[in-house]
């Protein structure tokens, strides 16, 4: 029974949210490619480096969203519209 209950949990049980310090249950999974420019921008850092997929709290998930569009704005700004 115990063996069973980690597996559950290793590949289709709620995930921790990814960012550093947080400790919430993930509710999104999201592409890295997409939203490492929100991490920075937000202020926040990956608690792990060698994660494939962002998985984010609904909290987090939300600052990241923030982060990714002022990225899409700056760089609509530089290239002259
Ligand atoms: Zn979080």
């Amino acid at each position: 029974m115990k063996r069973k209950y980690v597996q559950v949990t290793e590949k289709s049980g709620p995930k921790t949210c990814c960012i550093e310090g947080c400790n919430d249950v993930a509710t999104r999974s999201l592409s890295i490619q997409e939203y490492e420019g929100g991490l920075g921008k937000s202020g926040l850092t990956m608690a792990t480096g060698k994660a494939t997929r962002l998985v984010a709290c609904d909290r987090h998930y939300k600052a990241l969203r923030k982060g990714v569009k002022k990225d899409k704005a700056i760089e609509k700004i530089r290239r002259g519209f």
